[in-house]
């Protein structure tokens, strides 16, 4: 039987991805790998972000860095491309970093860059929602 295909964020495969050059491998993600091809990809990245790079989150519309340079034009650039890429291969499940500004599905940082969360989702996520289920590395139990 053919596998099912994951798009997910990189940082979960283990893959160095993160702002400060880190990764987030999650053993319970991994352990999809006999049941799904798992594709990963980083929406900051490919919108263009250096890595390692300066801590983001996102302020009402936009996406400001703790230097306060304004980077969401990368965040829906990253964003875009990730649903590109999610056209192409029509993953039959998405599962992405929560509380990144990129990947949050359920939380994300409240933009005040001290650690609080709020109810939301982050850039990419919320563009993906449109078309796709969407959930996070948290609701795999
Ligand atoms: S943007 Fe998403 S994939 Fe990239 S490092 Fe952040 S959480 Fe991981």
């Amino acid at each position: 039987m053919p596998k099912k295909i994951a798009l997910v964020s990189a940082c979960l495969l283990g893959l160095p991805a993160r702002y400060d050059g880190s990764e987030k491998k999650c053993d319970t993600l991994l352990a999809l790998r006999d049941e799904y091809i798992l594709v990963p990809v980083c929406p900051e990245q490919i919108g263009g972000l250096a890595t390692p790079r300066n801590p983001a989150e996102i302020v009402g519309a936009k996406v400001f860095d703790r230097q306060k340079n304004d980077l969401t034009s990368n965040f829906q650039q990253g964003a875009e491309a990730v649903l590109t890429l999610a056209k192409i291969i029509e993953p039959d499940i998405i599962i992405l970093k929560e509380r990144s500004p990129s990947c949050g599905v359920k939380k994300i940082y409240d933009g005040s860059f001290t650690g609080k969360t709020i109810d939301s989702s982050g850039i990419t996520t919320r563009l993906l929602k449109k078309y796709y289920k969407v959930i996070s590395e948290e609701d795999l139990g």
